[in-house]
């Protein structure tokens, strides 16, 4: 493994965004004087959170996998996952609505799922079920330790036996057709195959490695952390601070600084300079080569599609609904071709409509709700939408009105609170092509063929987070923290 050269004492790590907390935890405990230099006034970067009127919105992610992966930086510095986080395991993971008006729970447990599953769709759906999580098990296994959690230097570092055990697996044939082998009925093809979309892509154009995706959520999990999904953040900086990392927060740094071809520190915007023997860049991989680092010509990279949140605070309860709802549309792949090929908001829209207080009531007033509703949206690249000049306002409208057909009944009477991210204000807020899902995971975007988490030609520049490898999400931008981490001290 190829790591950076020269001393690594002090390491200034620019952005505490879940990447950047990871890498700090996992350089303290490596013995690295550590400085988190962040340009918020709170960590978390994109897992961020939003206070109006009395109800406490998560901005970010709100699907939360695989817990270890929290508590493996924790563990580096030799602090307990429930020392610093009160987690609840959500069950169902999802409730998922059809077009026909059918629902089907998605539920961890797989005994229960396969029943859940014959009482939707019949016993042969079942069956097809636990094979494909005998299937899906297996690829994490493979994928984890080989592809993901790892450092790759070049594509010849993927050749090895379980390179052939996945090609054996059929792991990178399309991932629609794969689904197909194990269902039979549309609403299980969609429930395990939505979440290429995670991935920047298409089921029909995603590899069938990204099942794994599905695997994560519907199988291993999903929790919710007290507090909301900010929580996972403060804990990981407030483990940081009490094993000795200095957290700068406010502080936005402009560039890097370089001296006969090695970083030697960072420039805040306020002018001051902060010494450093390596950098580690967590802010959107393309922007960092942009803003901060000295010109060089980029690779062109194809970015994920974006989407568009609305975040409700209401008067308004419905007791039939869990605390992840799909509502999918009747189209399918029209609808990814609309958001990822010709630029166009949904037609037909499928959502995921989050409600945090079916879990956490303390996150709104005494009686009242919140609601998180993610709209898949073109990113700026594939659909430059004017969303400043009134769109904005036109689609959180339709939205809502999408709603109440699909039985929040009443739903516009009991909004106390609304605000509408879209595209423009991901963009605002520092991420390529206005989308906060990094670039897609297209085979030429994955693995060693992902934009590298060293410099080219700064040898102590690391990179971090989702741009980098190993990817998108939770789960991943805590490894990419390990991998970063592990370039500096070569462990
Ligand atoms: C709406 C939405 C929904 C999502 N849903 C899920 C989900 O359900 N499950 C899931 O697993 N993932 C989800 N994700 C993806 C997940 O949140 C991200 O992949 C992950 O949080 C990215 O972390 P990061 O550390 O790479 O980047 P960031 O969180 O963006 O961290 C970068 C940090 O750098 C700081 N920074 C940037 N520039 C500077 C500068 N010049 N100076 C100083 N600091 C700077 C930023 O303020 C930020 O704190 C979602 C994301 C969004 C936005």
């Amino acid at each position: 493994m190829r790591t950076v050269t020269g001393p690594t004492d002090r390491v200034v790590i620019v952005g505490a965004g879940l990447a950047g907390l990871s890498c700090a935890l996992h350089l303290a405990a490596a013995g690295r004087e550590v400085t988190v230099v962040e340009r918020e006034p709170v960590p978390g970067g994109r897992a961020g959170r939003l206070s109006v009127g009395g109800f406490d919105f998560d901005t970010g992610p709100t699907v939360l996998t695989m817990p270890e992966l929290i508590a493996e930086p924790l563990a580096a510095v030799g602090e307990k996952l429930a020392d610093w986080l009160d987690l609840t395991p959500i069950d169902p993971a999802y409730r998922a609505y059809y077009p026909d008006g059918s629902t089907l729970d998605v539920r961890s447990d797989t005994t229960r799922m396969a029943a859940e599953i014959a009482r939707v769709c019949g016993p042969r759906e079942a069956d097809g079920y636990l094979r494909f999580v005998d299937f899906t098990r297996q690829l994490w296994q493979l994928e984890r330790n080989h592809f993901i959690d790892r450092n790759l230097d070049s594509p010849f570092d993927l050749l090895n036996l379980n390179l052939l055990r996945l090609l054996g697996m059929g792991a990178f044939r399309r991932l629609q057709p794969k689904i197909n082998d194990y269902f039979r009925d549309p609403r299980t093809q969609r429930i395990f195959s939505f979440q290429a979309m995670y991935a920047g892509l298409a089921p029909h154009d995603a590899l069938a490695v990204y099942a794994v995706i599905a695997y994560l959520d519907s199988v291993v999990g999903v929790y919710y952390p007290k507090g909301g999904m900010h929580a996972v953040p403060r804990a990981l900086a407030g483990a940081a601070e009490k094993h000795g990392v200095t957290f700068r927060y406010d502080t936005t740094v402009e560039r890097v600084i370089t001296q006969h071809g090695r970083a030697t520190g960072v420039r805040t915007a306020g002018g001051e300079f902060i010494a450093a023997d390596t950098v580690v860049l967590n802010p959107d991989l393309p922007i960092a080569y942009r803003d901060l680092l000295p010109e060089r010509r980029s690779r062109r990279l194809r970015f994920s599609p974006s989407c568009v949140v609305l975040h409700i605070g209401s008067t308004q309860a419905y007791s039939k609904i869990a605390h992840h709802n799909i509502h999918f549309g009747t189209g399918w792949k029209r609808t990814f071709d609309e958001v990822i090929n010709q630029g166009l908001l949904m037609s037909d829209p499928s959502l995921l409509v989050t409600n945090p207080t079916h879990t956490d009531p303390a996150a709104a007033p005494p009686g009242k709700q919140t609601y998180y509703v993610l709209a898949p949206a073109p990113n700026l690249e594939s659909g430059p939408m004017n969303w400043r000049g009134g769109l904005a306002q036109r689609y959180a409208d339709e939205l809502l009105r999408t709603l109440e057909q699909r039985g929040y009944v009443g739903f516009r009477d009991g909004v106390e609170v609304e605000r509408i991210i879209t595209p423009a204000d991901w963009a605002d807020e520092g991420m390529a092509a206005g989308t906060p899902f990094a670039a897609a995971h297209t085979f030429s975007q994955t693995g060693p063929f992902r934009p590298a988490n060293l410099h080219p030609e700064l040898p102590n520049v690391v990179f971090t987070g989702s741009g980098t490898q190993p990817g998108v999400g939770v789960p991943m931008v805590l490894i990419s923290g390990k991998l970063a981490a592990s370039r500096i001290t070569g462990g």
